[in-house]
């Protein structure tokens, strides 16, 4: 039997998830969305439950937990058309990293108590990773878990904890062992945020907003049962995490929708009694930005048709994690250039999507200020395009 081919697997379901955002997408989420405004809690749930009712929410798990099995292809493609038509980022601690460190290398007992809640979002989940001296290097990592009977006491404190004043769950790597070499001392332990000892402190980041968190833990009690796989056996699952988190990071939807915006934008500034996008310099600008648009796409579509076929991405997926965050980054700075000729303001009240004011600048602009300022965060985040270019270097040009 002939395998069908990734074209024809992209536009089946390109087409399929157009058709169901048209008709399932709220208006009020995807409004907000493409105004760059601030989109709660409640509604990220909103939007998850309805794509768990469809089976997509967690597609790309395995059947016998629930998924549609879907490659990684598929996951990219159906992630990528979301963006592109004004969904909200779907939030991946739970269903895109942990819930796949759990049924890989966790027990029956963790993938039962789980999987369930974190498919229909009844929980939320945070990525606790980074502390203030363990980013980069991270397997410098000093947070501690010491065995005490059925459980392990944890002292330490993790940074730049996206979105963890929303959290019920947080998966932690700790030190339990001092002795071997950094990577192999760390253990992975999901931390219930509730628990007595856990200290969670908003931090504002540059766009004035609180999405970013320090986590304290003071003699937090965590049990023995949440433990994920082996002890020191945690920088293994850490990296597996990892390797997914990349795979998901070149969000051209998201690029072509702000391609969208920027491109209205050039067609409502005026400079000198002309549009923008009359000049001829502008059509240039636009015309390398959509080109680059279309370069990144070609790299994901040939990484991922190499997955289908097999092939493991490996390292090549921090090329992916580079390309895709620096699109971003450019054509977020290009919407900063166009507003510039409407003499440039953040407006953070027009941020929130009840607020009726008058604007001091073109719909959508403080939207754009915003995610201006939340991008200089995509060349760090996830591992840092240094660092990257670091992983190229070595495993993929063997430098
Ligand atoms: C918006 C945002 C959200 C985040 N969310 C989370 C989260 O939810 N959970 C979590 O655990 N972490 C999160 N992080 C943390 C993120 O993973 C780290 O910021 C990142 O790994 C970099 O670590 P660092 O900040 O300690 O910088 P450092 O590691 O101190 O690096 C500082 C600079 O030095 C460069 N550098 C470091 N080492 C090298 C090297 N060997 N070669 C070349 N250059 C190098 C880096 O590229 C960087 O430019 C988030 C960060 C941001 C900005």
């Amino acid at each position: 039997m002939n395998r069908a081919s990734p074209i024809d697997i992209a536009s089946g379901l390109r087409a399929e998830v157009r058709a169901f955002c048209d008709e399932h997408l709220p208006e009020d989420i995807r409004t907000k969305v493409l105004l760059n405004q601030h989109v709660s809690k409640g509604d990220h749930v909103r939007w998850q439950k309805i794509l768990h009712a469809k089976g997509w929410h967690t597609g790309h798990w395995p059947r016998e937990h629930g998924g549609l099995g879907w490659s990684r292809l598929q996951r990219w493609l159906f992630e990528d058309e979301l963006y592109r038509q004004g969904s909200p980022w779907l939030v991946p601690f739970g269903v895109t990293y942990v819930a796949p460190v759990l049924y890989t290398f966790g027990t029956a007992e963790q993938c039962a108590r789980w999987l369930a809640p974190t498919a229909d979002s009844s929980i939320w989940w945070a990525q606790g990773y980074s502390e203030p001296n363990a980013g980069s290097d991270l397997a410098n990592l000093s947070t501690t878990a010491v065995r005490d009977g059925d459980d392990y006491i944890v002292n330490g404190q993790k940074i730049w904890t996206t979105m963890a004043g929303w959290a019920d769950m947080i998966f932690i790597l700790a030190r339990t062992s001092k002795d071997a070499r950094p990577q192999s001392g760390i253990s992975f332990l999901l931390v219930d945020l509730a628990s007595p000892g856990v200290t969670v402190r908003p931090i504002r980041s540059i766009d004035l907003d609180h999405h970013l968190h320090e986590i304290f833990f003071e003699d937090v009690r965590v049990p023995a049962a949440n433990l994920v796989g082996t002890e020191g056996g945690g920088w293994t699952y850490a990296k597996f995490l990892l390797g997914n988190e990349r795979l998901l990071s070149a969000e051209v939807g998201k690029a072509r929708r702000m391609m969208d915006t920027l491109r209205g934008l050039c067609g409502s500034i005026l400079e000198a009694g002309r549009p923008l996008i009359a000049k001829e310099s502008w059509q240039r600008r636009l015309a390398a930005l959509e080109a680059r648009t279309l370069g990144v796409e070609a790299v994901c579509m040939e990484l991922f048709a190499q997955a289908e076929a097999g092939a493991d991405p490996g390292a090549k997926a921090s090329l992916l994690k580079i390309m895709g965050s620096e699109l971003l980054q450019a054509i977020s700075a290009t919407t900063i250039d166009a507003l510039g000729r409407t003499g440039l303001s953040y407006q953070t009240e027009a941020l929130d999507p009840c607020w009726s004011g008058p604007l001091a600048a073109p719909r959508g602009a403080a939207g754009a200020v915003n995610e201006y300022l939340h991008g200089r965060a995509v060349t760090i985040y996830g591992g840092s395009n240094e660092i990257q270019r670091n992983i190229i270097a070595k495993a993929v040009l063997g430098l």
